[in-house]
């Protein structure tokens, strides 16, 4: 057991909703230990600034509900460099935090890790992230919301495309994965799902347009914005070509999916992780990213939880495929 007095708890990357519940956790936790909580804010960017604060009870009541996350968050280019985290060293000492819980995805893992390995600062990462693309979680805080925000957008933009006969191209967030994209693909009756771990997606389109069923009056299709031929506008424009008797229009949902409520499933998820991490830090654990696995809470060290998770289920793809016929 290791006397921890005060943790540091901040936000970084990408916001997901979720963050806030999470931060929520860790408060009230550590109180409950006896323990203080410094909030830093914006991220890396705001530990290198001294933009620090204490956090009380009632600094996160209310807050459950909210998506974005209170303690603001932020890119910090200076982090990456060793002058940076030395600056950021200096002001973790000075405002007495001596442990830290780390919000976000692998950008915030990597750094959190530098931390720990060049100061020996106690630290446990917590996967913050509408991606899920994380080793060492069956879902990242943020996902559900994500996922339920998309299928709604969907359903709307299915209306359209069913009054007018339309093929919609949708494109959603994943610059690097396919996780949002497949699921919603699932949930939203999609056409074809184009995602950056399959290949060969876009001709099996094609296929469907030309030699599948000519009788549907709406089409959805579900493009991950990391997919390989550049993007909905660019897809848009070659299935106009290849297909000029099909109305085809492009969406792209953006930011939209970032924010609102989180869902349930990510409130539960990210209370129940953030009374994990001051439990671990409290035991003495570090270096370590707390997900779930099976619904069991899981202990990852830092290094793998940022190698990409490959534990895509492309089998989904075959489903999108079949129940679309
Ligand atoms: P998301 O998955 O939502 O993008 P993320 O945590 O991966 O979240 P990033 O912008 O990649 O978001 O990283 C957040 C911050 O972590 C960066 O702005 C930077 O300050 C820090 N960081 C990222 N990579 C490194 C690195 N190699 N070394 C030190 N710090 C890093």
């Amino acid at each position: 057991m290791t006397q921890i007095k005060n943790i540091g708890v901040f936000t970084s990357g990408g916001d997901a909703p979720g963050m806030n519940a999470a931060i929520r956790a860790v408060v009230r936790t550590a109180l409950y230990h006896d323990m203080q909580v410094t909030g830093i804010r914006r991220g890396y960017e705001g530990m290198i600034n001294g933009d620090y604060e204490f956090l009380h009870r009632k600094s996160v009541s209310n807050i459950i509900q909210r998506g974005g996350t209170i303690l603001k968050s932020a890119r910090s280019e200076q982090f990456k460099t060793a002058e940076g985290r030395k600056l950021a060293h200096y002001q973790l000492k000075k405002h007495n935090v001596d442990a830290l819980v780390a919000i976000g995805g692998d950008g915030t893992f990597t750094g959190a890790k530098a931390l720990y390995e060049e100061f020996g600062i106690p630290v446990i990462g917590l996967p913050g992230t509408i991606d899920n693309d994380l080793t060492g979680t069956d879902y990242t805080i943020g996902y559900d919301t994500a996922i339920n925000t998309v299928i709604n957008a969907v359903d709307k933009i299915r209306d359209t495309a069913e009054s007018h006969d339309r093929l919609f191209i949708v494109e959603v967030m994943g610059r690097d994965s396919g996780m949002i994209a497949l699921r919603t693909g699932v949930a939203s009756g999609a056409e074809s799902v184009l995602i950056p771990e399959s290949k060969d997606d876009l001709v099996g389109l094609f296929d469907r347009l030309e030699n599948g069923r000519k009788d549907k009056s709406s089409r959805i299709v579900i493009v991950a914005e990391g997919e390989q031929e550049g993007g909905a506008f660019h897809i848009g424009n070659i299935v106009k070509e290849k297909f000029p008797h099909i109305d085809t229009r492009v969406s792209i949902l953006g930011h939209i999916q970032r924010g609102g409520k989180p869902t349930c499933m990510d409130r539960v998820l990210a209370s129940r992780l953030g009374y994990a991490a001051v439990e671990a830090l409290k035991a003495g654990r570090s270096g370590e990213m707390i997900g779930v696995i099976h619904d069991e809470i899981a202990y990852t060290p830092l290094e793998k939880a940022i190698e990409k998770s490959s534990e895509i289920n492309l089998n989904l793809l075959k489903i999108v495929e079949i129940l679309s016929l």
